[in-house]
């Protein structure tokens, strides 16, 4: 899941495209290398990347949750 699916923050503040954009790009970044093998990946391979990415992404969701908390 990416953007909003993956976890909405708060209208009021402003991360809501950031945080959709970027994670767009760091799923892309993940699964670029995957692709380039011209394989099916394997579930482990995936599970690999996208928790990687999952970490990433909550890290940063959670960072403006705090911004939007102090608020
Ligand atoms: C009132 C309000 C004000 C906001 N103000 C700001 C702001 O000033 N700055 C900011 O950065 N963010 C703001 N946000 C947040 C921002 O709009 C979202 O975080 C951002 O749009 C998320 O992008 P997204 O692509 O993940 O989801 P969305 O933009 O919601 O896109 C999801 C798309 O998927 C489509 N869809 C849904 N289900 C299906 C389906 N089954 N099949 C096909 N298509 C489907 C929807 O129609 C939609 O077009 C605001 C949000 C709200 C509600």
């Amino acid at each position: 899941m990416a953007g909003d699916a993956f976890g909405f923050v708060d209208p009021m503040l402003p991360p809501g495209v950031f945080l959709a954009l970027r994670s767009a790009d760091l799923m892309a970044d993940g699964l670029a290398p995957l692709l380039a093998r011209r394989e099916i990946p394997s579930p482990e391979q995936l599970d690999r990347v996208l928790a990687a990415y999952a970490r990433v992404q909550n890290a940063m969701r959670s960072r403006w949750l705090e911004l939007a908390a102090y608020f």
